[in-house]
C-alpha cells in the first residue's frame, strides 16, 4: 500500500478545467507501480481541477481508493477500507474505487457499499475530467467501466511523488493470458505508447530536474512502436539514455517470451541503462509453466538467464516466484528451488497462488492447501535469503555509485539504490546528499541490502 505524499505538480502547465477550487481529496494507492504512477497522474488531474490534497481522508470531500486485485488479500483490504465512509454522501462527501477492483467488481460496487458515488478502471481514467464533471454535478453513481480501448492514459499534469526519479509509462495493458492473472480482465489489451511522446516526456523531465527514469508496463519489452520512427524496445531505451541530463534508465518489467539479446546488448554498451533485471519465471518446472500459459520452457528461460550473465556488466537479476499453483507437485516445486541456485536471483517476490476471479486456473479441481503453499514458500524464502547472503557479501570491499534517495535521521546513515537496484546505506561527513550520486565503498552486506562509507 502506498499513501501518496502531497508534492508539487510536475511535468507540464495545468489545462484550465472547471473550478472545484476549496474542495480537497484523499487518495490512497494499493499495488504495483503502474497503479502508483496512474496515481500521480489522477492527483494531476483533480489538482489542475482545483483540488486540494489532504492526508486526512476524514477531512477530504472526495476519498479515492486506487485499487489492486492481483492477490485476494489486496481486494478484501479496500472494501475494509470503504465500511469507512457509509455516512459519506449525507455528509456531501464523495468516495471512488478506481484501478482493477474497480474494473473487476464493477457496478456489484455500489450493491456492497451503497455509499460510493465512482468506480472507474484504469482503462477508462482519459474519461476522468467528464465522469468528475459528473459527480460534481450531484449524479449520484458514476461509472468508467470497459476494456474496449486503443489508448492510453497521458496527461501533461502528471502530479510526480519523487523528487529524482521518474516513472514513465509506456505500454499498458497485456494479450498474453497467464491463467493465474486478473491484469487482461482488469487493465485490457496490450496499447504502446509512440516513442515520440514518450520521449518528450523523458526530456521534460530531464528539464524539470530528474536524472533517473523508469519505464513501466506490464510486459515492458512487449513494447512496439505504433508509428514511425518504429523504435525496437532497446532502441528506445538508448534514446531515453541520451537524453541530456538523465543519467539513469530502468525499466520493469520484463516478459521473459519478449526478451531479446539486443536489450542486454544495449546495457552492455550504454553505462546510463541501469545493470537490473527484473524476468518473472513464476515457477520452474515446465510442467506448471504449460498451465500457467507462461509461453517458454524452463530450458528456454535458463537460455536467457544464461545471455544475461554473458553481458559484460555486472547485471542484477530479479523475479516473481508462485508457489502451489494449482497441481504442483513436489516434483515441479523442487524444480523451481534448483532454478534458484542455477540463476543466482538478487532478489525474488515470492507469493502463494491467489485464485482470481475471471481466470482459468480458479475453476481447477488440484488447488494445493494453504498450509502446503505456506510450507513451499518458506523453504524458498529460506533458500533465496542464503543466496542473496552469497551474492551481496561478494560485494564487500567494492565501490558502487548510489542515487541517494533518504535519510535514517537515528542510524546516522543516508541511503539510495545502485545501478543494479541494490539498497545501500552509508555515513557520509556531508550535510545534504539527497538526490545527489555518491561513491560508496561497502563493508558489510545482508541479504537485503549493503553498508558503507561514502569516499566522494
Ligand atoms: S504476462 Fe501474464 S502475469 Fe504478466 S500481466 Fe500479462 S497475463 Fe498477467
Amino acid at each position: 500500500m502506498v499513501d501518496i505524499p502531497l508534492e508539487s505538480l510536475t511535468g507540464g502547465s495545468a489545462p484550465a478545467g472547471p473550478s472545484s477550487s476549496g474542495r480537497t481529496f484523499y487518495l490512497e494507492t494499493f499495488g504495483c507501480q503502474m497503479n502508483v504512477h496512474d496515481s500521480e497522474k489522477v492527483a494531476g488531474v483533480l489538482l489542475a481541477r482545483g483540488y486540494r490534497p489532504t492526508s486526512d481522508p476524514d477531512r477530504a470531500d472526495l476519498v479515492l481508493y486506487n485499487t489492486c486485485s492481483i492477490r485476494e488479500k489486496a481486494a478484501q483490504k479496500v472494501f475494509a477500507h470503504l465500511g469507512k465512509y457509509k455516512k459519506a454522501p449525507e455528509q456531501g462527501r464523495a468516495v471512488a474505487v478506481l484501478g482493477c477492483v474497480a474494473e473487476q467488481e464493477g457496478e456489484r460496487i455500489f450493491d456492497r457499499a451503497p455509499w460510493v458515488s465512482l468506480v472507474c478502471g484504469s482503462a477508462s481514467y482519459r474519461r476522468l475530467p467528464e465522469l468528475l464533471d459528473r459527480l460534481e454535478a450531484g449524479q449520484r453513481r458514476v461509472t468508467g467501466l470497459g476494456l474496449d480501448v486503443d489508448e492510453t492514459f497521458e496527461t501533461e499534469v502528471t502530479r510526480r511523488d519523487h523528487p529524482f526519479r521518474a516513472y514513465v509509462t509506456i505500454i499498458e495493458g497485456c494479450d498474453k493470458r497467464c491463467t493465474f492473472c486478473v491484469v487482461p480482465s482488469t487493465r485490457g489489451p496490450e496499447r504502446s505508447r509512440a516513442s515520440g511522446p514518450v520521449l518528450a516526456e523523458v526530456a521534460r523531465l530531464a528539464a524539470a530536474g530528474y536524472t533517473e527514469v523508469q519505464f513501466l508496463g506490464q510486459t515492458v519489452d512487449s513494447w512496439r512502436d505504433p508509428g514511425p520512427p518504429g523504435l525496437r524496445f532497446s532502441e528506445l531505451l538508448l534514446a531515453a539514455a541520451a537524453t541530456p541530463g538523465i543519467r539513469r534508465v530502468r525499466f520493469t518489467t520484463s516478459h521473459p517470451r519478449d526478451f531479446g539479446p539486443d536489450i542486454v546488448r544495449a546495457i552492455d554498451d550504454c553505462p546510463v541503462l541501469c545493470e537490473h533485471i527484473h524476468l518473472p519465471v513464476q515457477s520452474g518446472s515446465t510442467r506448471v509453466l504449460e498451465r500457467m500459459r507462461r509461453n517458454y520452457t524452463r530450458e528456454e528461460y535458463l537460455e536467457t538467464i544464461a545471455m544475461i550473465r554473458s553481458s559484460r556488466r555486472p547485471i542484477s537479476l530479479t523475479t516473481d516466484i508462485i508457489v502451489g499453483f494449482p497441481g504442483e507437485t513436489e516434483e515441479d516445486f523442487a524444480l523451481t528451488m534448483d532454478l534458484l541456485d542455477r540463476a543466482g536471483y538478487d532478489g525474488v517476490f515470492a507469493f502463494k497462488y491467489s485464485p482470481r476471479p475471471n481466470t482459468p486456473a480458479l475453476e481447477w479441481p488440484d488447488q494445493i492447501p494453504e498450509a502446503e503453499k505456506s510450507r513451499r514458500l518458506a523453504l524458498l524464502i529460506d533458500r533465496q535469503r542464503q543466496i542473496q547472503v552469497e551474492r551481496n557479501g561478494k560485494l564487500v570491499g567494492s565501490g558502487v555509485e548510489v542515487l541517494v534517495d533518504g535519510r535514517h535521521e537515528a542510524r546516522g546513515q543516508w541511503t539510495g539504490r545502485t545501478s543494479g537496484n541494490r539498497v545501500v546505506n552509508f555515513t557520509s561527513p556531508m550535510p545534504d546528499l539527497l538526490g545527489q550520486y555518491a561513491q560508496v565503498r561497502i563493508f558489510q552486506a545482508g541479504p537485503n541490502s549493503l553498508v558503507g562509507e561514502h569516499t566522494r
